[in-house]
């Protein structure tokens, strides 16, 4: 068959340019099938796209016998097929600085299953068969050959599962020593530039633990290692103006996933259920229960039941924090740059001005420790602006010139006594699956991502910006087709509260891959952690929540 298409390619050269689609289908070359799964209408429509399926690349079984090395050896060849693509027209779709399960290179036993992108060449609007050939033909069996576990560097292949494996590891130790994160002693946390990710190259400074948060944890492959244990509980990182405290908390977010080899975060870990908490001004709000933050509004409107179609500073963060808690999460993180004020602290002064009756808001600082001690939520909050906050932390980190240090003795000599606030779980919400539709008003199915900033679902557009860990562009596609499966997978079904339905969904991710959201997809995507999902559906303008029994 690889012949056939060679010779087709070359017939079709010059014909108009939607003789490509007769290409669709599969052709067998041997130790490869290519299967032509859609193609472009035109050369400036989206890339076609082919999947190639390497039945028997050798690869060992000890490369794929589990699911994390099976993870990190199929990312592994994913970036190494993406730079022998380099300079052609073939695209395959790889992490950045993440290990994250996706679609475009997946592990078979022994096998590889890739989906790969490809810009059909045209000259105007007729086809260029021999540069299609060249590509087809020539590129793809050569990347096959490439990627056969012969001609792989199969010692760094076996380090980077190594390495992940060990990410994993100490990720999964954390509950039982009572931490909630870790950040090794000569990790780097600053990135090169606010928009590249990869670790700065001059001058950084590398992590040291302070003694007294100091924790050594042995590793599967690299043994014992020292750095700093962020313990349960209510943890404050202070410190002076450009010191290095977005950057540890910044880390802290990105420490749910794991990291390639020679990121500098290899071993910066932090629980799977953390949730970055911020402000979001203007975001849709759909009957959470924020009565514990938010009590009489001057509308009248019943808190415990809060609707919005443009919330402020204040009830967006407060609608953040308990659509956190109801979908599971038991670690919030909270940087004083991206948070309303007025939901964080009101100090003396502003309470004698304008009476409690007067102010519908609970700040945060009053319901820090019941969500602690009444739910076992833990916070990690970056705070350099006001000590109120000393009041309520079990522990104080300084950071000065980017090193760490354990102040909670000093902080707590000029801790006040303070009287807490109640905090009541959220009440779970039940969500109308119906109101869950990726078709558009002419009935077709819609996913589609606009750079890091929207996911279209059906007719909507949900803006996700603020949802800072969304790491990779193809966890925004995963959770759009991952809101299309809790419909279709009957996950919302049976009255099933939002944080089941997550369970649920959770559950099959694991037994069948991410695949599962995509069998018939023509794009790339990733797999989302069950926050983000969450936070899309949060976020969806046609989202409706039956009525609390
Ligand atoms: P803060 O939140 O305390 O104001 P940031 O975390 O924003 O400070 O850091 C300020 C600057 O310092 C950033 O440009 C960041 O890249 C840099 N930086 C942070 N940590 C380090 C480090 N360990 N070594 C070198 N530079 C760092
Ligand atoms: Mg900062």
């Amino acid at each position: 068959d690889g012949a056939r298409l060679s010779e087709e390619l070359l017939r079709m050269d010059g014909a108009s340019y939607g003789r490509y689609k007769s290409l669709k289908g599969d052709w067998d070359f041997g130790d490869f099938t290519l299967t032509v799964q859609r193609v472009q209408a035109d050369p400036f429509a989206p890339p076609s796209r082919v999947r190639v399926l390497i039945p028997d690349a050798g690869i060992p079984k000890s490369a794929w016998g589990d699911p994390v090395r099976r993870r990190a050896t199929a990312d592994y060849l994913g970036r190494r097929a993406r730079r022998l693509l380099r300079g052609s027209l073939l695209k395959i779709d790889t992490g950045g600085q993440e290990v994250i399960e996706r679609s475009s290179c997946q592990l078979t036993d022994g096998g590889i299953d890739l989906r790969i992108g490809i810009d059909l060449p045209g000259n105007g609007r007729r086809v260029d068969g021999r540069t299609a050939e060249r590509e087809l033909c020539r590129t793809l069996p050569g990347l096959v050959d490439d990627l056969d576990w012969e001609e792989v560097d199969t010692e760094e292949a076996a380090a980077f599962a190594d390495s992940v494996a060990d990410t994993v590891a100490l990720r999964s130790r954390l509950e039982e020593r009572g931490l909630v994160a870790f950040v090794a002693d000569g990790a780097v946390l600053p990135r090169r530039s606010g928009v590249s990710d990869e670790p700065m190259t001059g001058g950084a400074v590398p992590f040291a633990s302070p003694e007294g948060l100091r924790v050594s944890v042995d590793l599967p492959h690299r043994g014992t290692v020292s750095g700093m244990g962020i313990p349960e509980g209510i943890t404050l990182i202070v410190g002076g103006g450009f010191h290095g405290k977005s950057t540890l908390l910044h880390a802290l977010e990105r420490g749910v996933y794991d990291h390639v080899p020679g990121d500098g975060r290899e071993l910066v870990v932090t629980r799977d259920d953390a949730v970055k908490i911020r402000a979001e001004e203007g975001r849709r709000v759909e009957r959470v229960d924020v009565s514990a933050f938010v009590r009489n509004l001057p509308t009248g409107a019943d808190t415990s039941d809060f609707r919005t179609e443009n919330a402020s500073g204040s009830t967006s963060q407060a609608a953040n924090i308990c659509e956190a808690v109801e979908a599971g999460s038991r670690t919030l993180l909270v940087d004083e740059d991206s948070t309303a004020t007025n939901l964080m602290i009101r100090d003396e002064r502003m309470q004698a001005l304008v009476h409690g009756d007067r102010e519908p808001l609970v700040p945060f600082i009053d319901l820090v420790r019941p969500l602690r001690r009444d739910h076992g939520v833990s916070t990690v909050l970056v705070m350099g602006g006001s000590g109120d906050y000393f009041d309520v932390a079990d522990h104080v980190i300084m950071l000065d010139a980017y090193h760490p240090h354990d102040v909670t003795e000093r902080a707590r000599g000029l801790a006040h006594e303070r009287v807490d606030a109640d905090f009541a779980l959220p009440r779970p919400r039940v969500v109308d699956p119906a109101s869950v539709d990726d078709s558009t008003s002419r009935g077709r199915g819609r996913i589609k991502r606009r750079d890091m900033d929207v996911l279209v679902f059906g007719d909507h557009d949900v803006d996700v910006r603020a949802v800072e860990q969304f790491v990779d562009p193809g966890q925004i596609t995963g959770a759009g087709l991952a809101l299309r499966e809790l419909v279709a997978g009957r996950h919302l079904d049976g009255d099933r509260t939002l944080a089941q339905a997550l369970d649920s969904l959770e559950e099959a991710l694991d037994r069948k891959g991410v695949t599962l959201l995509g069998s018939d997809f023509g794009g790339d995507y990733a797999l989302p952690r069950r926050f983000e999902v969450a936070a899309v559906l949060n976020r969806l303008r046609s989202l409706l929540v039956a009525d609390p029994r």
